[in-house]
């Protein structure tokens, strides 16, 4: 049980006694908490396993419906979720590219089947989705539905996938699950199922709209015993208290060192974990808006704004051609940062910076440019507001008194 889940006996321990008194002693909604890439997704497949199979739980199991929820197809399964898989699947893409292990062919093929499981048809009724994206999935589907009996994929097959991923980056911008997908969720949990019980996984449910988390709330407080919900959440205290009362809470600690070079090293053949402080800056390498991959842009901006040989124009193309709201968000959180970080080192007299041009500026202009951002960061977030009007609000001025201290 739960062997596919590294690093975390102390919760899987417990989540197996629970299942192996007779009869189980797992409670109706649980609640999986803990920071991304911990494996609370993988530990509530796992669950949804062990609480259907009708032989001995074990972990290489043949039952049907052991071999249904593995392969993701069994009918009491519904997984509500916009999470993206696509960094995650281009670096498994390129990792069974070198070596066509098989566990790897089966990460490829669980990472696609789960992008698809949360837009059933019978889910996404009467939610607001673009005819062409309907389409489209359906057509993605038809094409991935025979992938589970390969045991090995083309390079055709890989281009396939890589397009998918891509088609799943767009359509999930939007992270929120929509309150109709929820009703249609719940309609479907008072049906009786022949083949066993149902089990709802809601992903990220500490990002749930408010209307959402009351329609989920009702049903939580009617428990039947062939339903299970398995709720998880990155962020347990942003979960509506009235929704953790109701549910028992499981922790899924950070990954240790030890246990995240284990995963890289074993599953994703990488000889030098370590330049990897995590599994999501691994999968998110090529991610424009992991902080890493900012610094790039942070550092010609600021070169654009303070040195005092580049016009204005330059900034202004510059600033259009980033047509990414979240990088030009990233952008300027980043940018808040390098600044953050200049003043104290400027305080404590180093004189080592990467910033030279930001030196020759004194440290209350520098303060003020960050009590700024701070401000602007805050209001996009908190009035939906576009990162780019901030941006430019900030930048063209500075800017342009620049300029004019130097005629
Ligand atoms: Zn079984």
């Amino acid at each position: 049980m739960y062997k596919n889940i590294f690093g975390q006996e102390k919760v899987t321990n417990i989540l197996q006694n629970e299942i192996s008194f007779s009869p189980p002693t797992l409670a109706h909604s649980m609640i999986f908490h803990g920071n991304h890439y911990t494996g609370k997704l993988s530990a509530a497949l796992e669950t949804a396993r062990l609480i259907n199979c009708t032989r001995e739980k074990a972990d290489n199991c043949t039952c049907s419906n052991c071999v249904a929820i593995r392969n993701l197809t069994f009918n009491g399964l519904v997984i509500l979720s916009r999470r993206n898989y696509y960094y995650e699947i281009i670096e498994t893409l390129s990792c069974y590219r070198q070596k066509k292990l098989p566990h790897l062919r089966d990460k490829l093929y669980r990472a696609i089947r789960l992008s698809f499981t949360p837009l059933q048809d019978f889910l996404i009724e009467n939610t607001p989705m673009a005819d062409s994206d309907k389409k489209q999935l359906q057509t993605l589907g038809s094409k991935f539905a025979d992938f589970i009996d390969k045991p090995e994929y083309t390079s055709t097959e890989l281009e396939d996938i890589e397009k998918g991923a891509t088609f799943f980056l767009n359509l999930y911008k939007n992270k929120n699950i929509p309150v109709n997908v929820i009703r249609n969720m719940l309609d479907w949990s008072y049906m009786t199922l022949p083949e066993g019980k149902k089990v709802v996984i809601i992903d990220n449910v500490d990002q749930l709209e408010t209307s959402s988390e009351n329609v989920l709330l009702k049903r939580l407080e009617e428990p039947s015993d062939d339903l299970y919900f398995i709720l998880l959440a990155e962020n347990n205290s942003r979960v509506l208290q009235t929704i953790k009362s109701r549910c028992r809470a499981y922790y899924f600690k950070d990954l240790s060192n030890e246990a995240k070079n284990n995963v890289l090293q074993n599953i994703y053949l990488q000889n030098d974990p370590n330049i990897y402080s995590s599994i999501y800056e691994y999968f998110h390498q090529k991610d424009p808006i992991l902080p890493g991959n900012l610094k790039a842009k942070v550092d010609k901006l600021i070169n654009l704004v303070f040195q005092k040989n580049v016009n204005f124009s330059e900034l202004y193309l510059f600033i259009e051609s980033e047509k990414n709201k979240e990088i030009l968000l990233g952008i300027t959180k980043e940018l808040y940062s390098v600044i953050s970080n200049e003043i104290s080192l400027y305080e404590n007299k180093n004189t080592q910076t990467e910033y030279f041009s930001l030196r020759s500026f004194p440290l209350k202009f520098l303060r003020e440019i960050e009590k700024d951002l701070k401000l602007r960061i805050e209001r996009t977030s908190a009035l939906n507001l576009t990162p780019k009007t901030q941006l430019e609000g900030i930048l063209y001025p500075i800017k342009e008194m620049i300029l004019h201290a130097n005629r």
